[in-house]
């Protein structure tokens, strides 16, 4: 199963891709955890994602449409795979449609996970993110059974710093603008599933399995 997680940041892209990596046995990618690691570990590519994501942009599409087209040619993505973050752009799609194309592969499920603004802000102050293994927690939502400890690997949970308010208006904007579009192209291609994503975590990871499962 090809699945990708579209919606606005903060809508939830994350926490159900992982629920759903467990279930359906297939690889969580997010660009996101990608860039981090990368900066952590002061690679190239992480000196030339910096500014871009400390200041609520994209990266450049030639910094991550190769990054991810060559991981999902590796063999634990045989079976499938979860888009978390990828494609953000229209040219980002399209790559990713002529790549599969070619393998005469396509996305079954583009999950749009629908948030409203207004709720994206409270919900992005309140997450912490895990330095170790990137999970997200919400200090209301989804707290961790030990405050600031993640409960998945131990390490410790930080604010991140694009997570502050004047940064996710930037983010949110970028979102409508870039990223937004993407909807009505899956929604061309009959691989759409739009979820309410202000309900429970676990009644939007229900409604998501429900079609899924079918
Ligand atoms: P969120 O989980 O809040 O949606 P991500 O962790 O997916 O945020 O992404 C963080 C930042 O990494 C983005 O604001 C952007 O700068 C960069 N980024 C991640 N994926 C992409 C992508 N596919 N194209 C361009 N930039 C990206
Ligand atoms: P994304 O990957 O789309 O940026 P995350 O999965 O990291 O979003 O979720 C953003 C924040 O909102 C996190 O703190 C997460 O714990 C919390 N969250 C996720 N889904 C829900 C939900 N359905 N209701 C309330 N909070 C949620
Ligand atoms: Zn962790």
């Amino acid at each position: 199963m090809k699945i990708i997680m579209l919606g606005a940041p903060g809508a939830g892209k994350g926490t159900q891709a992982k629920m759903l990596a467990e279930r359906y046995g297939i690889p969580h990618i997010s660009t996101g955890d990608i860039f981090r690691a990368n900066i952590k570990n002061n690679t190239e590519l992480g000196k030339k994602a910096k500014s871009y994501m400390d200041a609520g942009e994209l990266v450049p599409d030639e910094l991550v449409v190769d990054l991810v087209v060559d991981r999902i040619k590796n063999k634990d993505c045989m079976k499938g795979f979860i888009l978390d973050g990828f494609p953000r752009t229209i040219p980002q799609a399209e790559a990713l449609d002529y790549a599969l194309n070619n393998q005469n592969e396509k996305i079954d499920y583009a999950i749009n996970i629908d948030v409203p603004d207004a709720a994206i802000v409270e919900r992005m102050s309140g997450r912490r993110a895990c330095v170790g293994c990137g999970a997200t927690y919400h200090v209301v939502y989804n707290p961790t059974k030990e405050e600031g400890i993640c409960d998945a690997c131990g390490e410790k949970l930080i604010l991140r710093d694009d997570d502050k308010p004047e940064t996710v208006q930037k983010r949110l904007d970028v979102y409508h603008e870039q990223t937004k579009p993407l909807i009505a192209h899956y929604e061309k291609k009959d691989s759409l599933l739009t979820v309410d994503g202000t309900q429970d975590i676990e009644v939007v990871f229900a409604k998501i399995t429900e079609v899924l499962d079918r």
